[in-house]
């Protein structure tokens, strides 16, 4: 095997977007990879640990899915980066070759570690497996990501939690700042280096839920690079909604028409629509395979449902009606619902296709309707009849 098997296959196309159409600040585009192009409003599901839980990568391509996530705090721990790398980088080792974006790991650690220290020069924390004792720091972090050879990487961040005061969430935008740059130093010397895939590092806006805070990061981080993307973080942490809603349409007005944004960790179906309505180009959740495993599925009518509740024993539709997913096609509530009663493996994996369909086709849907100017309306329908569903 070569030293760089992943590199020598791989086009050199650059990173780009394109502006298709907008209705309001929702937005229709292409992100160019180069694993191929990203329509935009786009979900990614999430692969954690290289695998979108209980799915073959053939079953996610089905789904519809153009773009995974994968997560540096989790690969480096296990099974480790070089050990990727040897093995022909990411795309190779988990067989999907289309369009892979490593998270950082700063949300994992901030979040997963058990014990932890924040320094200027990184964060010191012990695994979640072992206990064994680690730090992070913003060089360590591209070159794992660099190892596992996503498409797009992220620069290291300090996410502090959705209660985070003013006083603390500026302390982390100066540290995540300051990060960003180093991040940026680093990749650009391995880059100079060659003989590494073609990849493009996103930085992220933190500033949690202070309008003076995300507004000055916005124009610090845009200020550092000529980035070809830009991630919001901090968000999705248990905020209250109307502060993610008017953070967003804040960041909408500062970030770049011509880039794609990227809304980390977002979401469910409702918060999709709503951000989607707000300018948001990429989400990705662990929702859909995470509900599967507890019996739960989205469906447009109903809002969501637990299969497990005794009125689907005997019912015959499938999980959504409207759904064209291969669970839907050939199974009903009651064989499912006997499923996840019975704690049958199979319940994950059928629910898991679902949910993943149902949240890839909410998207391609909204792309639809930005396209032909109808989102506001169709969103404001859809997200009612979800609601009213819910509540029934
Ligand atoms: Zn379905």
């Amino acid at each position: 095997m070569s030293a760089d098997p992943v590199s020598s296959r791989r086009a050199t196309a650059p990173f780009s977007y394109r502006l298709d159409a907008r209705d309001g600040p929702a937005r229709a585009g292409v992100f160019t990879t180069p694993h191929g192009d990203v329509p935009t409003p786009s979900f990614m599901p999430v692969g954690t640990l290289g695998t979108v839980k209980g799915l073959v990568m053939e079953e996610v391509a089905a789904a519809g899915a153009r773009m995974v996530l994968a997560n540096t705090y989790h690969l480096y721990l296990r099974p480790g980066h070089e050990l990727v790398r040897s093995l022909g980088g990411l795309h190779a080792f988990m067989r999907w070759d289309g369009p892979i974006l490593t998270d950082s790991g700063g949300y994992q650690v901030f979040s997963h570690a058990e014990i932890r220290q924040v320094r200027d020069d990184g964060v010191v924390f012990k695994s979640h497996l072992d206990g064994s004792s680690h730090m992070f720091t913003p060089e360590l972090v591209v070159d794992i990501q660099r190892a596992l050879g996503a498409d797009v990487i992220m620069a290291f961040d300090e996410c502090p939690p959705g209660g985070a005061d003013h006083a603390h969430a500026r302390e982390a935008n100066r540290r995540t700042l300051a990060w960003l740059h180093r991040c940026r130093t680093r990749f650009d010397e391995l880059k100079a280096r060659g003989g590494y895939p073609a990849q493009t590092l996103f930085p992220i806006v933190q500033g949690n839920v202070h309008d003076d805070l995300r507004r000055e990061h916005a124009g610090q981080v845009l200020e550092a690079g000529d980035w070809q993307g830009t991630a919001i973080g901090g968000l999705s942490v248990g905020e209250a909604k109307p502060d993610m809603w008017r953070t967003l349409e804040l960041l909408d007005g500062a970030l770049p028409a011509d880039r794609p944004r990227y809304l980390m960790g977002v979401g469910y179906p409702d918060d999709l629509l709503e951000a989607i309505a707000r300018g948001c180009d990429l989400f990705d959740c662990v929702a859909p395979t995470r509900n599967a495993r507890h019996g739960t599925a989205w469906t447009s009518g109903e809002g969501q449902v637990n299969l497990k509740a005794a009125r689907f024993r005997e019912d015959t539709r499938p999980v959504d009606p409207g759904c064209d997913c291969g669970t839907c096609a050939r199974y009903d509530r009651a064989y499912l619902r006997h499923l996840v009663v019975a704690g049958e493996w199979l319940a994950i994996r059928l629910l898991s296709v679902h949910n993943l369909r149902f949240m890839v086709r909410l998207a391609e849907e909204a792309r639809a309707r930005v396209g032909d100017g109808s989102f506001h309306s169709w969103s404001r329908a859809w997200l009612e009849r979800y609601k009213q569903g819910e509540t029934r």
